[in-house]
């Protein structure tokens, strides 16, 4: 019942119930995927806020939330630009806004007493495999693979964590080329596959400070080490693609921190504790008027609770400042 445990990032033991049990429920009816990949999702909402009269940055880090008399009024960025709204949306998580984005104003907001209740969730290793062959024609399916040394999760995890020789406590094998329906019109004769485990973010310290790409040798000699063990475990169980990998490449918690801005190279933002679901501020709201959060740290993880954050976000937007915003305006 616990199989699927990897969609959290936490076993058994330490995870909440429920999200466990939401996580075995969604897969009931079947599992869905975005027609074209994930960048499909972008390009639907885009256009949703350019027609409402938004601008959207691309490639612009943000550095800071910009506060005056108590009330957000803005964006800083890191090229040290300035962008005023007349309200700001946070979805770079709880860690990124309450520790970074505001950290000149710790004092005032307690920020380092609400980032001690909440834990950072495993990092994790994705190798990403391409394959110059269809799916079809390699006979594979598109059914999600767990694979895990044996049933007891909580001491699988704590053996590869401790001491990362140990079996991979988890391997997640997915095929998001057979899933997409758009895939075989758009790159004929090629599928993809993904594998993914945990890693321990701590592993990494002697690159950490290293810029990417330029993590040298040992390095590139110790992701080969991990891309050959993870290869091996996928041959196991779908042996059609023996011979046939044209491309692979592992990210690390690194590729995570320096693609993403999850500091520890997060899976799934903050971890899914029973405490963290009793945690009240970790809502829309915030103690700076004018502030508002969204994303996975204020729902659960997964791209569909992540959409749901939005519209719980539009709603604490409105409840606030209905009279201010028409719904079409925010
Ligand atoms: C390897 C992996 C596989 C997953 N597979 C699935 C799956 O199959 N199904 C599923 O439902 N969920 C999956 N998830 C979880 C899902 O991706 C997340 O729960 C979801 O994307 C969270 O959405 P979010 O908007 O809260 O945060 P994010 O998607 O992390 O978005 C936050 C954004 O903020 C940007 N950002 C960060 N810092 C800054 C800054 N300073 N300035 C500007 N921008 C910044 C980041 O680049 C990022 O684009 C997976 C996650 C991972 C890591």
């Amino acid at each position: 019942m616990t199989g699927q445990w990897g969609d959290l990032g936490l076993p058994p033991g330490s995870s909440s119930f429920v999200m466990q049990a939401m996580v075995a429920r969604h897969y009931l009816d079947g599992g869905n995927y975005p027609v074209d990949g994930a960048k499909s999702i972008a390009a639907a909402i885009v256009p949703v806020i350019e027609r409402n009269g938004g601008t959207v940055i691309f490639n612009a880090g943000a550095d800071e939330i910009l506060i005056y008399h108590g009330q957000a009024c803005g964006v800083r960025l890191e090229n040290g630009d300035e962008i005023e709204a007349s309200l700001v949306i946070s979805s770079v998580g709880v860690v990124n806004t309450f520790g970074r984005f505001l950290r000149n104003y710790q004092k005032e907001l307690g920020g380092q007493a609400k980032l001690a209740q909440v834990q950072p969730s495993s990092g994790h290793f994705c190798l990403h495999i391409g394959i110059k062959e269809s799916a079809q024609a390699l006979g594979l399916n598109k059914t999600n693979l767990w694979v895990s040394p044996g049933y007891n999760h909580d001491e699988n995890a704590e053996n590869f964590l401790s001491n990362q020789c140990n079996d991979f406590p988890v391997v997640f094998i997915s095929f998001p080329s057979i899933k997409d329906p758009s895939w075989e019109i758009l790159h004929p004769g090629t599928s993809t596959i993904e594998a993914i485990t945990m890693a321990n973010s701590s592993w990494f310290d002697k690159w950490k400070d290293l810029p990417w790409k330029r993590q040298g040798q040992e390095y590139k000699d110790y992701k080969g080490n991990i891309s050959s063990r993870l290869l091996e475990v996928i041959y196991q169980y779908v042996p059609a693609i023996k011979g046939k990998v044209d491309y692979y490449e592992l990210s690390t918690p690194l590729s995570t921190r320096d693609m993403a801005n999850y500091s520890t190279g997060e899976l799934y933002g903050i971890d899914h504790t029973t405490s963290r679901f009793q945690l009240r501020w970790l809502t829309p709201d915030t103690p700076v008027k004018k502030l508002f959060l969204t994303g996975q740290d204020i729902l659960t993880v997964g791209v569909t609770s992540s959409l749901m954050s939005g519209l719980l976000t539009c709603s604490a937007i409105l409840t606030e400042f209905g009279k201010r915003y028409d719904s079409r305006e925010v």
